[in-house]
């Protein structure tokens, strides 16, 4: 990884009394290590990767400290990690993304809960959810009470988020339960500030270790017949402890409000949201100050029963807010109502969106209808205007957006899907795969996920499906054997160590699968954020690479070493920009008479990475006044036929129309416009493609040596002369 976290790693060297200022998920990696944490884990992932990241560039940090920082293979090898916690008095904290990091980590994540943890346990989840979310919509809430951890949903608020990671280690020891604090996308990256203390060096470390383990304890193990007491420790003991920890604590906050009659339930990360609509509706201040009593869950499981029934008695109505499906929360109050025999009316999705982000228009339209039933002194006329001024300019803008001649459900504005970055290594291949099935016909596509996920969008729309993170090969399992034609399975070398060496090719080799693998090494986990992994070329490569400009993939073998080690036979390593070498390899992959695992490896440096790396060393050239070359692609507009095949294949964004110079032409010309990065693809693609002859290529020279401001001068003449007047 090309970026430096120094001033981040300054802020987590801050002691007792300063204050921090800067994001959320940086104030939680500080409040880890001031919580005494042993070790540190985790699997990069949004939002919350900005905290294993910074970690391990802390190396100095962490070994004063005695931390262990590991940067795990996926989530289930964090997961697995805490099981440190379970006999020793260590605290441990992971992260990674939710849902899908949960749901890799399950396993372990039960086999933790079920023996529970002697040190306080959390880990940090970056809640995906809503709007920019990138994976699945389900809640992470299902984890928490069907395996029994403790889930922390903090308002997001810096001190508020800092007290409750350590809150979250004490409940954890005293509850014996691992604790989860959810964290959405805004509660990652808001910034405030917040008191340090000193951080603390734990008891037990890497500097000081343990002269012997624990003795031998059956009833540690998350196994027959051990678990059967665990369940009802999780019952009779734990959960009720957790409960007793929270109340003491007070973690979950009541704000009084002068309309007693009525109260809402609000889970701590979409209470800003909630505050922000009662303001609209003049029941709340800028400060959070609230007329309607709320009572805010920075714990949002276990449920403090009392709690929740002191707050509903006396009360006419309930609202209960929590974002997402099912409605756990809401279930469980209206369970709690019940049983304590209250007649409190209880609302919750009935009025608030069931589904997506509850964003203050969603909060709105609940509180409208809310207020409308049971609160008439609050005046709901004005925000319902509002909202249906809103309506109806939305569908205005709809209706503009569709064009006035048919289709008419056509837009008349194209979608604009993201996509690959400027140069990025993998849209050449995906150019080859679709020249390939020039040749061989259509050909299903098992996705991934990564980066290479883009090539679902125009103009390449490849893709049938996407069953999680390196499972590619293992999903076309059912596919390949009906098919005539051969499947191919998309990987990214961060999915193919994550999951699919095991899950995809081991499978396949075992049961001598006819498939077809396409890995793109591309040296990093480019879509988590350019994290290092095992195939990563060495950093010493990367210092004493002669050119600096040449892609570093090409110095690590590991993939390639793995695939064959374990008995892949046919494996074929192709750079990612020859797209003409591409095309052929891929219709031999297709069509070859060999029937077993196929394996082609994609090579060439993420674009991304590769610019971070070059960038400072051109700037330096620059600085010192040596001469530098940057090469550009361009298309001579008076030879480009305004046919656009390009485009179709690259999909470049510097690769774009302009206006038809020719006044007798209508058709607008393809222009690279200066974003190029010149990586040659224009190039190939139209060697690969037989395209029109209007592509060339450029070198911009800075700090030129004499002899080429010679050539130049001459050259400029010439053309002043020729050039007609
Ligand atoms: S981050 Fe790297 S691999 Fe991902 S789209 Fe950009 S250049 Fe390509
Ligand atoms: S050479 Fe073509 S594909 Fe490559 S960056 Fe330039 S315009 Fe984009």
């Amino acid at each position: 990884m090309e970026i430096s976290f120094e001033q981040e790693i300054a802020q987590l060297r801050l002691g007792a009394g300063d204050t921090f200022h800067g994001e959320g998920i940086l104030a939680i990696t500080k409040a880890l290590l001031e919580s005494g944490v042993s070790y540190i884990g985790g699997y990069q992932g949004a939002p919350v990767s900005h905290l294993l990241d910074v970690m391990v560039q802390a190396k100095d940090l962490v070994a004063e400290l005695g931390v262990h920082v590991e940067a795990c293979s996926n989530e289930a090898s964090a997961a697995a990690m805490l099981g440190a916690s379970i006999h020793y008095p260590l605290r441990g904290a992971v992260t990674w993304k939710s849902i899908v990091g949960t749901n890799v980590a399950a396993d372990a994540l039960a086999n933790l809960a079920s023996p529970g943890v002697t040190g306080g346990v959390l880990m940090v989840i970056g809640e995906d959810y809503g709007e920019g979310a990138s994976v699945v919509q389900e809640r992470t809430h299902a984890y928490a009470m069907k395996s029994g951890l403790l889930l922390f949903d903090p308002r997001p608020e810096l001190q508020n988020m800092v007290d409750m990671v350590r809150h979250a280690f004490r409940a954890s020891e005293a509850s014996s339960m691992p604790a989860m604090m959810e964290l959405r996308i805004r509660a990652c990256h808001l910034r405030g500030s917040f008191i340090c203390s000193d951080n603390r060096r734990p008891a037990l470390s890497a500097l000081a270790p343990m002269a012997e383990p624990a003795a031998f304890d059956y009833g540690r193990l998350a196994h027959p017949p051990s678990t059967f007491r665990h369940e009802k420790l999780k019952v009779d003991e734990r959960i009720p402890a957790a409960r007793n920890y929270i109340l003491a604590h007070q973690l979950n906050e009541l704000r009084g409000g002068r309309h007693a009659g009525v109260g809402i339930v609000v889970q701590g990360g979409v209470s800003p949201a909630l505050l922000r609509a009662l303001q609209d509706f003049g029941a709340a201040d800028a400060f959070g100050h609230s007329e309607v009593p709320l009572l805010i869950l920075n714990v949002t499981y276990p449920l403090v029963h009392e709690q929740i029934a002191a707050f509903a008695a006396g009360k006419g109505a309930l609202l209960v807010v929590e974002e997402g499906s099912p409605e756990y929360i809401e279930h469980e109050i209206a369970s709690v109502l019940q049983r304590h025999g209250l007649k409190t009316a209880l609302h919750g999705k009935d009025m608030i969106a069931a589904t997506g982000e509850l964003n203050p228009e969603a909060m709105l339209q609940g509180l409208a209808q809310f207020f409308a039933r049971h609160l008439p002194a609050v005046d709901v006329q004005p925000v319902r205007a509002r909202l249906d001024a809103t309506a109806a300019r939305r569908q205005q803008l709809a209706a503009l957006l569709q064009r006035a001649a048919s289709p008419a459900s056509a837009p008349a504005l194209p979608a604009r899907p993201p996509g690959f970055c400027t140069g990025c290594p993998e849209r050449p291949v995906f150019s080859a795969l679709k020249l390939a099935q020039q040749d061989v016909g259509p050909v299903h596509v098992a996705a991934d996920i990564g980066c290479h996920s883009f090539a679902t969008f125009e103009p390449f729309s490849l893709g049938h499906s996407i069953l999680g993170y390196g499972m590619s090969l293992a999903s076309r399992a059912g596919v390949s054997p009906v098919m005539q034609r051969r499947v191919i399975s998309i990987m990214g070398d961060g999915g193919f160590w994550h999951n699919g060496l095991l899950t995809g090719v081991q499978s396949a080799l075992f049961n001598g699968d006819d498939a077809v693998l396409l890995i793109f090494k591309n040296g990093y986990t480019s879509a988590t954020g350019t994290q290092d992994i095992l195939s990563t070329p060495a950093r010493a490569d990367k210092a004493s690479a002669a050119d600096k400009t040449a892609s570093l993939t090409a110095t690590d073998r590991t993939i390639e070493d793995t695939l064959a080690g374990i008995g892949v036979q046919w494996l074929r390593t192709v750079h990612s920009y020859r797209v003409t070498t591409m095309r052929r390899v891929l219709r031999e992959a297709l069509t070859t008479d060999f029937r077993g695992l196929k394996v082609i490896v994609a090579e060439g440096e993420c674009q991304l990475e590769r610019q971070r790396r070059i960038r400072p060393w051109l700037e330096a050239l620059l600085a010192r006044g040596e001469r530098s070359v940057r090469v550009k692609y361009g298309v001579d507009e008076d030879v480009c036929n305004g046919d656009h095949a390009c485009m179709r294949l690259s999909g470049c964004p510097t690769l774009t129309l302009k206006d038809n110079p020719d006044p007798l032409k209508v058709d607008p010309v393809a222009t690279v416009i200066d974003g190029c990065v010149g990586c040659g693809l224009c190039g190939e693609n139209a060697h690969a493609a037989t395209l029109c002859p209007s592509f060339y290529r450029a070198e911009v020279v800075r700090n030129p040596r004499w002899h080429e401001r010679a050539v130049d001068a001459l050259r400029t003449l010439a053309l002043r002369v020729l050039r007609p007047a």
